[in-house]
């Protein structure tokens, strides 16, 4: 049974890697490195690849391991090693000793969290300083509560790719050190959710799914729910949940969630289960300052033998300020560039790395594009528009870029409100339902956001 599992598994994880290398590399590249590629075997820790040849597998170790191991970073995979072979290599070993998968695991316990996510691993900025704080509190005594403070549930919320994730594996990696007779899970909302639903269609075959599938999160010691917005919308799973939230709130046991938003902002999330998000602590992190911006890319090449000069780390710090993922792959670029190329890393070479990089984001419509744009529009600078100032046609182009932002970009509240000099989320409430009014009272305010719009898109 287990063997069943992990064949699959090793197939899965490869899929789940090659698909996301084949969209950061170019499609010539992925074709000649990437796409021939077998997965070998998976132990639940190393994943082995054979390449076509010698030479593919001795490229692959010495320019691709970093590339493999930042995505399965970012895809969370239980993968912490990674390995290439060749494949005359590879039938080698399968003649000597034919490797059964399931020799190879252990009864021990593995630590299920990205080894890497850990607290030390974690650049604490003032964006992040209270999270991070919550965050060991709450690894050093899960379920606190006396009386006075309560840390439970602990709800993160923040934007994309700012570190929500890493946080909760932090908590996850510092207990399985410390605290390792905890039965600690960490769950995504959409894993939850597709276990939910999946025990209920084995229900006729199998009629201990459901139960085993409740008992499992109910009956843990710490449950982390990552990216919980997305119990949005899902009525029966809200319910179950629910139910779980108060077997562990009653047992004393720790939840943490966290989310891209705050529990108000959460649409269709049933009033009881809202209310239970604000029970603990919740806390927020922001969008990095350029300090921790240059301190995060330090971070990531400590232990790396690479050579990154100092003006280097300042570019890529200034040039992506939206979040820290595409930093690390901005980062990555610029390393794979001088690694792929031969070329000494300076500052043009970073720079002719980044094009792309940059092209792709020009690409995608952002807040910064929007607040440009509507600049140009209103011939007020972009300064002002995210600045104080009360002028009327200032305060007119101020409201329009919320609106837009709020409109065309999938972004919370609060981090909206970031953008525009630290506002609070109710002032870009008003902002964007005062001109979501206008533009059905008024012709010239309907004109005006549309050829804003189509300025955006042609540019
Ligand atoms: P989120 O879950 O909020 O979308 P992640 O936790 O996946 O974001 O973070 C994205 C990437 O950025 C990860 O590789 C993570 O290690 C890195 N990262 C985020 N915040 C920090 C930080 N403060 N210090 C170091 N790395 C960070
Ligand atoms: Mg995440």
């Amino acid at each position: 049974m287990a063997q069943q599992i992990y064949k699959d598994k090793k197939e899965e994880l490869s899929n789940q890697i090659k698909l996301e290398i084949s969209t950061i590399i170019s499609t010539a590249e992925y074709m000649l490195w990437i796409y021939p590629i077998k997965p070998l075997s998976y132990d639940g820790q190393q994943l082995c690849f054979s390449a076509p040849s010698d030479h593919a597998a001795t490229t692959l170790t010495t320019n691709y391991t970093d590339l493999f191991l930042k995505v399965i970073g970012d895809l969370n995979l239980p993968v912490e090693r990674i390995l290439f072979i060749s494949e005359k290599e590879a039938e080698k070993l399968l003649s000597v000793a034919p490797p059964t998968e399931t020799e190879t695991l252990s009864s021990e316990k593995k630590n299920p969290f990205v080894s890497k996510y850990t607290f030390e691993n974690y650049v604490v900025g003032s964006s992040n300083r209270m999270a991070v704080v919550t965050a060991h509190t709450v690894a050093e005594n899960p379920g606190l509560n006396d009386g006075l403070l309560s840390l439970n549930p602990f709800y993160i919320y923040g934007g994309v790719g700012l570190g929500k994730t890493h946080l909760l594996h932090a908590i996850g990696n510092y207990l399985f050190e410390h605290r390792p007779e905890l039965n600690v899970i960490y769950v995504s909302a959409d894993r939850l959710s597709n276990e939910y639903f999946s025990s209920l269609n084995k229900y006729n075959s199998d009629k201990d799914s459901y139960r085993n599938f409740y008992h499992k999160y109910a009956e843990c010691d710490v449950l982390m729910v990552d990216d919980v917005q997305f119990l949005q919308k899902k009525g029966g799973l809200q319910e179950v949940f629910f139910h779980i939230f108060n077997d562990l709130y009653q047992n004393g046991k720790q939840i943490i969630l966290s989310s891209d938003r705050p529990p108000k902002e959460i649409n269709d999330l049933e009033e009881r289960l809202r209310t239970r998000f604000l029970w603990g602590m919740t806390t927020d992190i922001g969008l990095p300052e350029y300090e921790t911006r240059i301190n995060i890319i330090m971070k990531k090449l400590e232990g790396s033998s690479a050579q990154i000069s100092q003006d280097i780390v300042c570019y890529l710090a200034e040039k992506v300020n939206t979040n820290i993922r595409e930093l690390e792959g901005a980062l990555l670029k610029v390393l794979m560039y001088t690694q792929l190329t031969h070329k000494e890393a300076t500052l043009d070479v970073a720079k002719e790395a980044l094009k792309e990089h940059t092209k792709d984001t020009v690409e995608q419509i952002d807040s910064d594009k929007i607040i440009s744009t509507v600049s140009d529009y209103f011939h007020v600078p972009s300064s002002d528009i995210i600045g104080k100032k009360k002028n009327k046609e200032i305060v007119e182009a101020r409201m329009v870029a919320v609106y837009l932002i709020c409109e065309m970009l999938n972004l919370p509240l609060v981090t909206i409100g970031q953008i525009f000099g630290g506002r609070d989320h109710t002032t870009i409430m008003y902002s964007r339902d005062k001109i979501s009014n206008m533009i059905a009272s008024d012709k010239d305010m309907k004109t005006t956001i549309e050829d804003i719009k189509n300025s955006l898109k042609c540019r």
